[in-house]
């Protein structure tokens, strides 16, 4: 989110395009009265649309690979869940960027929920150190009529607003810690840059209130940043737990638009779509067998009837096969749940995965006799 606006806003819209004077002032709005403005505005809206569709796409890879992904976008209407979810983010990005802004940060970014939570005295953040600069609010939030070197010449503050002008959220971090902050540190460097022209350091700090209050040092290692550490290397154990027990083959079945075939003398025919999914670092011919669940006993009612025989999978690639399962006699009507039990022929015990299906066997008025 912060990217992005900032590339949009402060890169696009101001820098490149000139469509407001200073990066340093986000509260400026743009001047839009001429032609070439929109022009140039027109440009940055699709410059930043085509980076949205980017960032969207690069979601998508989470679940699809970079390679599935172009191969199933140059096929679009074939694959329109994919395109769906893909158009669906990006325009919810663009939207997001350039039209939601920064109002996505103030009340929608369940980010700043979490993190207010996990906050304590000792958490760092952007804060004003009104020791030196002078309060600006009072206790309840209410803005001093006098600005801070008018109720004392000592306050360092010179009141010039640059602080609130950079700040994306337009807050005021003299304020005090507020929950539209995205600990951008803008600010930081607004108010370095005019302290550093008076040979002082910034009023806007990167420290705790503890440490501020207290003139101290920031205090790290406290229970809860323990109790963070603790709870993040359990993750990461489990994690490791976890990619360490991968399966070495994935199956994949779903059902073809057509749920059965019936054929002569009582014969029915189910058909599936089976993609088989080499995760191992080896090459493997792979095939299926039928098992019965719990309490089930069709699978020895039913044959193979395509494939007929095994097929290699390379080591990391995947196979797409048409499966064909066919009755060895007349059955009740119903639909029966059974395993497919799919493995590699050279190291069953090892490479191997089972997915759940059902077989449908239709009422006697679709048999054929
Ligand atoms: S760090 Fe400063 S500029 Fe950035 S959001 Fe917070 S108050 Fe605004
Ligand atoms: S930029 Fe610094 S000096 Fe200027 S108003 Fe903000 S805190 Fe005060």
């Amino acid at each position: 989110q912060t990217i992005f606006r900032v590339l949009y806003r402060d890169l696009l819209q101001t820098k490149i395009f000139g469509l407001r004077k200073k990066i340093s002032d986000k509260q400026e709005k743009m001047d839009l009265s001429t032609f070439s403005a929109k022009i140039k505005a027109l440009c940055a809206f699709l410059i930043i649309s085509v980076l949205c569709l980017v960032a969207s796409a690069s979601l998508m890879f989470f679940f699809t690979p970079p390679s599935d992904f172009f191969a199933y976008m140059s096929d679009p209407l074939n694959h329109r869940i994919l395109l769906g979810f893909w158009l669906g983010f990006g325009l919810f990005f663009i939207l997001d960027i350039t039209f939601i802004q920064e109002n996505f940060c103030i009340y929608m970014c369940p980010y700043c929920r979490i993190q207010s939570v996990l906050y304590d005295n000792d958490t760092l953040m952007a804060l004003y150190n009104y020791k030196r600069g002078g309060a600006v609010y009072d206790a309840k939030g209410i803005k001093y009529s006098l600005a801070p070197k008018k109720q004392d010449i000592n306050n360092e503050c010179t009141n010039c607003s640059a602080c609130v002008r950079v700040c994306p959220t337009h807050i005021d971090i003299r304020k005090g810690m507020q929950l539209e902050c995205i600990n951008c540190l803008e600010c930081v460097d607004a108010c370095a840059s005019v302290m550093g022209k008076l040979g002082k350091p910034s009023l806007v700090v990167w420290k705790s209130s503890a440490s501020l209050d207290n003139n101290g040092k920031v205090q790290f290692v406290r229970f809860r940043t323990i109790g963070y550490v603790v709870v993040l290397a359990l993750v990461f154990v489990l994690l490791l737990f976890m990619g360490t027990t991968k399966e070495s083959m994935l199956l994949d079945i779903s059902r073809t638009a057509e749920l059965y075939e019936a054929r002569a003398n009582h014969i029915v025919e189910n058909h599936y779509i089976m993609i088989f999914n080499n995760t191992d670092s080896k090459d493997h011919e792979m095939y299926f067998e039928i098992y019965n669940t719990k309490g089930g006993n069709i699978a020895q009612s039913l044959q193979i009837l395509q494939p007929k025989a095994p097929f290699k999978v390379k080591a990391g690639d995947k196979v797409k096969k048409i499966v064909t399962l066919r009755t060895r006699e007349s059955l009740q009507a119903g639909h029966y749940d059974i395993i497919i039990h799919a493995f590699a022929v050279d190291e069953k015990e090892r490479v191997f995965a089972e997915r759940k299906t059902n077989f449908v066997y239709p009422p006697s008025d679709k048999i054929r006799d």
